[in-house]
């Protein structure tokens, strides 16, 4: 008779008890020599056998029915078989005679009525096995997320707490990734940027590899940085501290969606590529390196120049020097910045309003926290529905995912407003301290990066026609400033506008 060995141990078996392939090998020899069993083959798996489709296993019927071997011998039945499919292959390769003998060393069998029934009985068990061990994983995991507890590795920006079995922040990280959200939201961004900014500051993976873009694109749209834990499409409160506010994360979901539209090219070496386009054709804009040497100088000069790609046919435009494109790109980051009196005056001019509302915000509070004692109840009662067997569990995922989503938005409202006082002045705050670094960027020397940074900031469909560059400011906030004309203002000015 003829033998093929098979041996089988997955990555997701978390029973470490079972040996290692090798291991299984080498048992497999000993148990051999010892019955003077002939082996034609090994065949090695280290896939799970809880779905059907194993390749190896298809490898071991098809030497099984085409009559290279005609006997299997394997560590134990569980090792052949964990789902019902292939147990029953097995008993047919058995009943129709391709299959003589199955030899385990820690599993006795012998082709006979009783014998199969036995085996039939270890695959049943195994199938067993394998059930209760999903469904405790699972009941493990929906007690832990009830609990706010987050059952997997904990994401990027966040550390899994060995000791005490929760997740907390990562130091290091998180700040990094707030400000990828906060950068991702305002439209300027790719994911490509998001990578260079982590790159530029140190943040690596756990590996210490570059963090990989499509773990950028997960992160972007993981509602747990603002508290909220999605498992496997349904949402749960976590008890772990948010990096972001719900609002922002919101705002980076629109910027997703809005983006996936659109795609972008980018080579980091000119950083206005991606960003500008012709402004007769619409034709996307190339950038081409010159490198020249001066011989009477012994030195060498590197040009860059933009131009047209003609990628939609002819169009007349020529050239532009990378030296004209920078400094055009300067004019446009001015005026859509202020000077710093003017933003000492705006932010003190934001303090005393926010004072004011914050009186105002106390009776929103109260309106707010009756909302949010209402969707609690609506809540209960729709867990009641369901556990009374009123409603269906598609119609309670639906329906508990949209309650929950209300409650969240409430709890985040009045967190911001008991918290941050108005909901305007932090943006504002943050965009009056952006225009003025706006200023300073676009006076600075040699810092092509940060300009493209602060154009994407500021507008959008950036076009160069005649050598000129014209683009659209955002409408928020950038487009009143660049209007108003208070880039770069000097004192006298100021003071009529803010009538002080
Ligand atoms: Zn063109």
């Amino acid at each position: 008779m003829k033998y093929i060995g098979y041996c089988r141990k997955s990555t997701d078996e978390p029973d470490r008890q079972i040996l290692s392939i090798e291991a299984q090998v080498a048992e497999l020899k000993e148990f051999a020599a010892k019955e003077k069993l002939e082996i034609v083959d090994f065949i090695l798996e280290s896939k799970t056998a809880k779905e059907p489709g194993r390749q190896k296993f298809a490898e071991v019927i098809r030497l099984l029915e085409s009559g290279v071997a005609d006997g299997i011998l394997s560590w134990h039945p569980d090792r052949l078989a964990r789902n019902s499919i292939d147990g029953g292959r097995i008993i047919y390769l058995l009943d129709t005679g391709k299959l003589l003998d199955l030899k385990f060393p820690s599993f006795w069998f012998d082709n006979t009525p009783q014998g199969k029934f036995m085996l039939n009985m270890a695959f049943g068990q195994s199938k067993y096995y394998i059930d209760s061990l999903s469904v405790n994983v699972k009941r493990g995991n929906r007690q832990k997320l009830r609990r706010g507890e987050w059952p997997n590795k904990a994401p990027f920006g966040y550390l899994n707490d060995m000791s005490t079995k929760t997740i907390q922040v990562d130091k290091k990280r998180a700040k990094f990734v707030r400000q990828a959200f906060e950068m991702y939201a305002t439209g300027g961004f790719m994911q490509i940027d998001i990578r260079e900014f982590f790159t530029k500051n140190k943040i690596f993976n756990k590996t210490g590899h570059t963090v990989h873009v499509n773990k950028i694109k997960h992160m972007l749209s993981d509602p747990f940085y603002y508290g909220v834990m999605n498992f496997c499409g349904e949402l749960y409160e976590g008890s772990h501290k948010p990096l972001i506010t719900k609002k922002l994360f919101d705002k980076v979901q629109e910027v997703v969606r809005r983006k996936s539209k659109t795609h972008y090219s980018h080579t980091p070496e000119f950083d206005f590529l991606g960003l500008v386009k012709c402004g007769e054709c619409g034709g996307s804009i190339t950038a081409e390196k010159h490198v020249r040497f001066y011989p009477t100088k012994n030195r060498t000069a590197v040009f860059i120049y933009y131009r047209c790609s003609k990628k939609f046919g002819p169009c007349s435009q020529r050239y532009t020097t990378g030296l004209e494109m920078e400094e055009k790109m300067r004019v446009a980051i001015k005026n859509a910045s202020i000077s710093n009196y003017v933003a000492k005056k705006f932010l003190e001019w934001a303090e005393t309003d926010s004072q004011k509302e914050n009186l105002e915000s106390s009776d929103k509070v109260g309106i707010l926290t009756r909302q949010l004692k209402e969707a609690e109840e609506k809540l209960d009662r729709l867990l009641e529905a369901y556990l009374d067997k009123v409603i269906e569990e598609t119609e309670y995922k639906a329906k508990k995912n949209e309650l929950l989503e209300n409650k969240l938005s409430l709890q985040a409202e009045i967190k911001e407003i008991t918290e941050k006082g108005n909901e305007w002045l932090e943006p504002f705050s943050e965009f009056v301290k952006t225009a003025e670094t706006g200023a300073k960027t676009a006076r600075a020397k040699n810092n092509l990066h940060e300009l493209s940074v602060q154009a994407r900031t500021v507008g959008s469909n950036f076009f160069l026609k005649d050598r000129q560059l014209t683009c659209e400011y955002v409408k928020e906030g950038w487009k009143p400033l660049s209007e108003f004309g208070v880039g770069a203002l000097s004192r006298p000015s100021t003071r009529t506008l803010l009538g002080d």
